[in-house]
């Protein structure tokens, strides 16, 4: 099967993309308009979090959109009411605002902690951030995060997020003043190489936070949703933040993502926040859809051992290539090379034939697995393989 290539000129550029098209997905596969076929351990950066084109998503949005697909979130909708008792039931939060993209809902994370600083610790703005952080394209997005380069790329930055270093507990106390309204991280660094925060560390933040009077924001976009075998990461340290974000796995593909709180934190005042598509019923049927698949019994599960499994496979390729190890939580995972052909690898990957292979590679050192959390054992077993006859 060969498919017409459609032109690309009309395509803003944005990035160097490969001279290839999918068309299909099913599960762990892709298939590319020459009929090739690929095993995915990309998803999309951890956005399909069931696989390609799962039936609960199908399911979901032909049933949904032959009902209503935006009634305009000046009204309440049954979808999005319903995911919103679902997370707030699975979660140590109360309250919940729908946004389409992880960084929209950063943007409210950072716009929610501002409004609180106002009203509750006079005028409080700051919002401490981590060195080689990611929260999101958007201007403030960027000035929260600590990507090396990022402080002059589209400068002036948001004023207001002083950066400290992960896991050093001192580096955030030192950064404390009266004009701190926050302090915000991810619990697993995705993009900066998948670091975890340790349990220690976050257990110790969350102490220092609630003694200074500061709130803590979990960033779960990447982590959030099953990710790292529990439904969200800030579990495995036993910790309750004050407000989370999350996006990516929970649409399984579709724009959707969400801004979660404790009622204590709730001040936005009509008027502070909005969006057109946020909350719309055509989506959040979808994050219905996936959620209630994520929290059914055994799911979870399954992501912890399936996760245990390829940490062993990786840890022994590591070994048995002289390679520096491997790292992560969950279905979130890194294999730590001992030289910088990470990006050459991922090209090699997706040049195997007769099947390829997609992978990332967040820095030239490191190769990062994001597979779906129901990806098959199989799959693990012919990823390994093919890693290995890459690394040999
Ligand atoms: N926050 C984290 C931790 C992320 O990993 C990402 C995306 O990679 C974002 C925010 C931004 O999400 P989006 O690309 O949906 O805006």
């Amino acid at each position: 099967m060969t498919t017409a290539l459609p032109a690309t000129e009309a395509l803003m550029w944005i990035t160097s993309r490969p001279d290839l098209h999918f068309v299909e997905g099913r599960g762990d596969w892709l298939t590319d308009h020459q009929g090739k076929r690929y095993l995915d351990f990309v998803q999309g950066w951890a956005v399909n979090c069931l696989g390609h084109c799962p039936p609960q998503i199908q399911q979901a949005l032909a049933q949904q959109s032959a009902k209503l697909i935006n009634p305009s979130p000046a009204f309440f909708n049954e979808p999005s009411a319903k995911l919103a008792k679902l997370l707030t039931d699975h979660s140590c939060f109360d309250r919940v605002f729908f946004a389409s993209t992880g960084a929209e809902a950063n943007e409210g994370a950072i716009k929610l902690a501002r409004k609180w600083g106002r009203k509750f610790r006079e005028g409080a703005f700051e919002i401490i951030t981590f060195e080689n952080s990611f929260h999101g394209r958007t201007i403030a997005t960027m000035s929260a995060s600590g990507k090396p380069g990022w402080d002059k790329l589209f400068a002036p930055q948001v004023p207001g997020f002083p950066k400290a270093r992960l896991n050093d507990l001192e580096s955030v106390e030192a950064l404390i003043t009266p004009q701190t309204a926050a302090v915000m991280l991810e619990p697993v660094q995705g993009e900066g190489g998948v670091i975890p925060a340790n349990p220690a560390f976050l257990q110790a933040l969350r102490r220092l936070t609630q003694e200074t009077g500061v709130l803590l924001i979990v960033d779960e976009v990447q982590t959030g949703v099953g990710r790292c075998g529990t439904l969200f990461a800030h579990e495995l340290a036993g910790i309750t933040p004050d407000i989370m974000t999350l996006g990516k796995g929970i649409g399984g593909g579709v724009p959707l993502a969400a801004l979660l709180a404790t009622e204590a934190v709730c001040c936005f005042e009509a008027g502070d926040q909005g969006g057109t598509y946020n909350g719309n019923p055509l989506m959040t049927a979808v994050g219905l859809a996936v959620l209630e698949t994520v929290v059914a019994p055994g799911f979870l599960d399954r992501v912890k051992a399936n996760g245990d499994y390829l940490s062993a496979g990786l840890q022994q390729l590591a070994e048995e290539t002289g390679h520096e190890g491997e790292r992560g939580n969950g279905l979130l995972r890194a294999f730590i090379l001992a030289d910088e052909r990470g990006p050459a690898l991922v090209e090699a990957a997706r040049n195997l034939a007769p099947e390829g292979l997609l992978l990332n590679a967040p820095r030239p050192n490191l190769i990062r697995f994001m597979p779906a959390l129901n990806v098959n054992r199989d799959h693990i077993d012919q990823m390994l393989e093919m890693l290995r006859q890459l690394l040999h």
